[in-house]
């Protein structure tokens, strides 16, 4: 197989919550596969921090995406650049660990807000820009393994996830005939700021346990499954939800 086919010469991507994790390890891979990469966040010394690592090929737009007008204002930033060929919707918040009757519903709407909303208006946005300009376009999103197999005392953020793979197989149908192919990253535990705490604590060895590899993923393993629906390798992949998991969700 040539390596030319996850070639991204000449593509422009925007990846969401790429200042760190799982969304910097995304760009930097774009950017070494060929493409110019937009990365947004929340925090700008973050977000200055990552575009001084990633190079002259990439640049920031700060955004919140708990706020839709922020993104849609975004969108627009990003695109007056450039065309956009390519957006991973990555950003996201797991925010609290708790049992169900505890949560409260400020956090619930958050998590929502962020993981399932933001990934809406984001692909919105987007997608409607491609269509304008008949142009057609990879979306990906970074949902979990717990939008499949829910995970305790994570109920709400699971659910935000299993709401963003019915977004993205819904979007598959209606997007195909424009050519804009939709789909989902699902990845299992991953070792970044997100799961810090979590695999220091007394879980850690309920999370690693029935993983059969044994262990957690590094952010670098889900760039891979990127590059290949962001590239003309998966050019007939739409409405998938991708599972990078370790092999844990099939026991
Ligand atoms: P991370 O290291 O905490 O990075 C999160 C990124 O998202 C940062 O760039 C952060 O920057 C940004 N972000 C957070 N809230 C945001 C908001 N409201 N608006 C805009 N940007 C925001 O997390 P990660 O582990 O890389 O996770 C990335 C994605 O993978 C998330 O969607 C997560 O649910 C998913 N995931 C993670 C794991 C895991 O085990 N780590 C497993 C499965 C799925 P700011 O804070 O500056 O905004």
């Amino acid at each position: 197989m040539s390596t030319s086919l996850f070639s991204l010469e000449g593509k422009t991507a925007i990846v969401t919550g790429g200042s760190r994790g799982i969304g910097f390890a995304i760009a930097k891979a774009f950017i070494d596969a060929g493409a110019r990469v937009i990365i947004t966040a929340r925090t700008q010394a973050q977000l200055d921090e990552a575009v001084d690592q990633l190079g002259p090929q990439a640049s920031a737009i700060r955004c919140d995406n708990s706020v839709p007008a922020q993104i849609v204002e975004a969108a627009t930033a990003a695109w007056a650049t450039g065309p956009i060929d390519i957006l991973v919707n990555n950003a996201g918040v797991s925010g609290f660990f708790k049992r169900a009757e505890f949560v409260e519903m400020e956090e619930f709407d958050f998590t929502f807000d962020v993981n399932a909303r933001g990934m809406y208006v984001w692909s919105i946005e987007i997608a409607k820009k491609m269509f304008e300009a008949e142009r057609p376009g990879s979306i990906m999103s970074i949902s979990s393994m717990l939008g499949v197999l829910p995970g305790e005392r994570l109920g709400v953020y699971s659910a935000s996830k299993a709401a963003v793979h019915q977004f993205v197989r819904a979007m598959a149908i209606e997007w195909a005939d424009r050519n804009v192919r939709v789909n989902a990253i699902a990845p299992g535990y991953v070792a970044t700021d997100f799961t810090h705490d979590l695999l220091q604590s007394r879980w850690q060895e309920k999370i690693v346990g029935p993983i059969p590899m044994g262990r957690v993923a590094e952010p670098e393993e889900i760039a891979g499954a990127a590059i290949y629906l962001a590239s003309g390798a998966s050019s007939y992949v739409t409405g998938t939800v991708m599972l990078v998991d370790g092999g844990r969700t099939v026991v």
